[in-house]
């Protein structure tokens, strides 16, 4: 298997650990992304200090007003959604080739999905969870990326999917700088266990884009891929498809292995199965055998090494691997 992994470009608010940026002029610590931070180029950002807000500063909330939301600062009375609009309308435009994005959660400017919205801006009360000001605009502006927040990312299932992504797009970004149709074979043929892990039929369609049979141009081809990839890589890998995924690729070692060897291989899938063993624990035994027999095809699978291993963390917040 080639060691050599991409360096992906995130973007990641600022107070997570860059500095101390918050409205009460504290920096979080985050140990994932101190992990992460070595192996990617990271790009900052703190809309609320970036539009001239200040450290330490009032508090913002983001409430209902008529139709629509304004972000208002109650301690001054004032309403700041056109300063803070302009910033992030630049930061957006000056940032738009990244591979995914680590926020803040509940946060008014950069939340994704649990910020809240207040009543009105004399109401204490919120009517709903939504996205903020910033975040909003990153997962529209960023579809298809690995987006994610923090808090999220604490839980195994929703992380590994992250990093999974991040890595994917990153090697799939860099073949895109000498797109040759070789190269998009070798991309597809080294992802196919990653991606018949993520999505069965959406792999066969990738497959079809890179056969070329109705002979498209390179450009096009590479798109209409990249469209598909965003697809495959949706959602979090679902365990019966990893499952299907690992007996497949034990089947390409199986042949060379004694009935006790086998039994274990199987036992240790089924414990996976059963949420006893984490998915590393397997690959890397199927690693192991592919080594050991010389089993190129397999070793070369990047479903063995999506992400660094330095990544692999197994710690979880608990909510389970099934995550939606
Ligand atoms: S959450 Fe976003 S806006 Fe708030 S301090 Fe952090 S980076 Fe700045």
């Amino acid at each position: 298997m080639n060691e050599k992994f991409p360096v992906p470009k995130v973007l990641i608010s600022r107070c997570l650990g860059f500095a101390a940026c918050r409205y009460d002029g504290q920096i979080l610590k985050n140990g994932f992304i101190e992990q992460l931070q070595p192996l990617v180029e990271t790009i900052t950002v703190c809309p609320e200090t970036d539009c001239g807000l200040g450290i330490p500063r009032a508090p913002i909330r983001l409430c209902m007003a008529g139709d629509g939301v304004i972000v208002y600062q109650p301690a001054t009375g004032r309403d700041v959604t056109e300063q803070i609009g302009g910033t992030i309308a630049s930061v957006l435009v000056d940032h738009p080739q990244v591979d995914g994005v680590i926020l803040k959660s509940k946060s008014p400017s950069c939340g994704l999905y649990d910020t809240k919205i207040y009543q009105g801006i004399d109401k204490p009360q919120f009517l709903k969870k939504a996205g903020g000001v910033f975040g909003e605009q990153v997962l529209r502006v960023f579809d298809g990326q690995a987006i994610e927040d923090e808090m999220r990312l604490s839980n195994l299932a929703l992380r590994e999917h992250f990093l999974i992504k991040l890595f994917t797009l990153a090697r799939f970004r860099e073949i895109c700088t000498q797109p040759e149709m070789g190269r998009l074979v070798d991309f597809h043929a080294t992802h196919k266990l990653l991606f018949l892990a993520y999505n069965q039929s959406r792999f066969r369609l990738a497959g079809k884009i890179v056969a070329n049979h109705p002979k498209l141009p390179v450009a096009k081809v590479f798109r209409l891929y990249r469209e598909e990839l965003t697809r495959i890589l949706y959602a979090p890998l679902r365990i019966p498809g990893v499952i299907n995924t690992l007996y497949h690729a034990f089947g390409w070692i199986s042949e060379h292995l004694g009935p006790e060897e086998k039994q274990y291989v199987v036992n240790s899938i089924e414990e996976y199965r059963d949420e006893r063993l984490p998915l590393q624990a397997v690959t890397r035994l199927l690693e192991a055998y592919a080594i050991r027999f010389g089993q190129r095809y397999l070793h070369n699978q990047i479903f063995l090494r999506p992400y660094p291993r330095v990544l692999a963390g197994l710690n979880d917040s608990g909510r389970g691997r099934e995550v939606v």
